[in-house]
């Protein structure tokens, strides 16, 4: 989509520090890390968010969610834990309208979700 930021971060329009890539999904650092590791994990291809998640084809969805995983183990997150956040729509605070999945670890997470 044209005026999409992590469209353009795709594309390699606008700059960013690639975590991990392949033929469905790219993965960067958050530029306002809200944890020692904080990670966004993006389908290639444009969907606005998890209410419009059908519009995906479920390769893609499952994509996502395995790359979630690749980043925590390449992260070493995975013995002491993390956390995979998507935030959708504005009651959830959403400002990039594009499917992004928070992948967030590294220090000891708050028990409260919201
Ligand atoms: P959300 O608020 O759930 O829509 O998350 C959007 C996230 O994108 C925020 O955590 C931002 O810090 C992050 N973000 C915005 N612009 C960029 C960028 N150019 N590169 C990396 N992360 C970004």
């Amino acid at each position: 989509m044209n005026d999409c930021l992590f469209c353009k971060i795709i594309a390699g329009d606008i700059p960013s520090t690639k975590v991990y890539e392949d033929e469905k999904v790219y993965a960067f650092r958050d530029i306002n890390p809200q944890a020692p590791t904080h990670v966004l994990v993006i389908p290639k291809k444009h969907v606005a968010s998890v209410a419009a998640v059908d519009e995906l084809d479920d390769a893609d969805l499952a994509a996502c969610l395995r790359a979630c995983r690749l980043v925590a183990q390449s992260e070493g997150l995975t013995e002491k834990g993390f956390r995979v956040v998507s935030n959708c729509g504005d009651d959830a605070c959403q400002s990039v309208k594009h499917l992004h999945f928070h992948v967030l670890g590294g220090r000891q997470m708050g028990e409260q979700m919201a």
